[in-house]
């Protein structure tokens, strides 16, 4: 297998640079969930309920809560708020740090959460120094993944051709705008944690939407970039 058209590499980064199994996305999903409940001061089971609703319906939780023009949501509060996480799981990952260096061409952070959340994650990880640039939830203008004119607006600030480039996600239905416009795409297939019970209701067991078809589909992103 190999990919020499592809000139740009594009990553998500939440249960795409690290596993699930690190419990960061967790604690975020955590946060949400009780942000929702003090902010309409409903319990956990219906705050839960209102953010995978608006998780489905809207891309992101935030994007639900931001169209209910009843309730101001402060966008950069609530992302203050969900991504204030203990993030001392993770370390550092010097077999992906390789993989990722040897790829020849510039490599992007296409994520729905925050610039700052992304630095502290690769910094953690060791992969700081990889990335040209973080094109986050702000830069899109809290529209997130998978609105298709949040690809076009990326591909607009970073001056990415989708036609050579390649993007890798755990979530299947963010890959579908991708493939659309023209991206090669990899979906990294995850084992859904239920640490927090977070996937426990049957309704959101497809939440990850890993069905989807992909150009490829993995379960291990250093053995897959390796053999590239
Ligand atoms: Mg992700």
């Amino acid at each position: 297998m190999n990919l020499p058209s592809i000139k740009t590499w594009v990553f998500d980064l939440d249960n795409t640079l690290y596993a699930p199994e690190e419990d960061i996305f967790s604690q975020i999903d955590k946060k949400m969930t009780s942000f929702i409940s003090n902010h309409y001061n409903i319990n956990s089971n219906d705050a839960f309920n209102i953010q995978k609703e608006h998780f489905l319906e809207y891309g992101t939780t935030l994007a639900g809560l931001m169209n209910d023009k009843d309730n101001n949501i402060d966008p950069d509060e609530f992302l203050r708020v969900v991504h204030d996480i203990d993030l001392q799981s993770l370390k550092s990952d010097p077999n992906l740090r390789k993989v990722i260096l040897n790829l020849s061409g510039p490599k992007f952070i296409f994520t729905n959460g925050t610039k700052r959340h992304a630095e502290n994650v690769l910094e953690k990880l060791g992969l700081d120094d990889l990335f040209e640039s973080i094109f986050d939830i702000k830069s899109a203008n809290y529209i997130p993944k998978p609105n298709i004119e949040t690809y076009n607006l990326f591909f607009q600030s970073t001056n990415i051709d989708p036609k050579s480039s390649i993007m890798f996600e755990d979530m299947g239905r963010n890959l579908i705008p991708a493939k659309k416009l023209g991206m090669t795409t990899v979906l990294i297939k995850r084992e859904i944690p239920n640490k927090h019970n977070i996937f426990q209701d049957k309704k959101y067991a497809d939440i990850w939407g890993q069905d989807v078809p992909a150009d490829y589909v993995i379960d291990d992103l250093v053995k897959f970039l390796n053999n590239n």
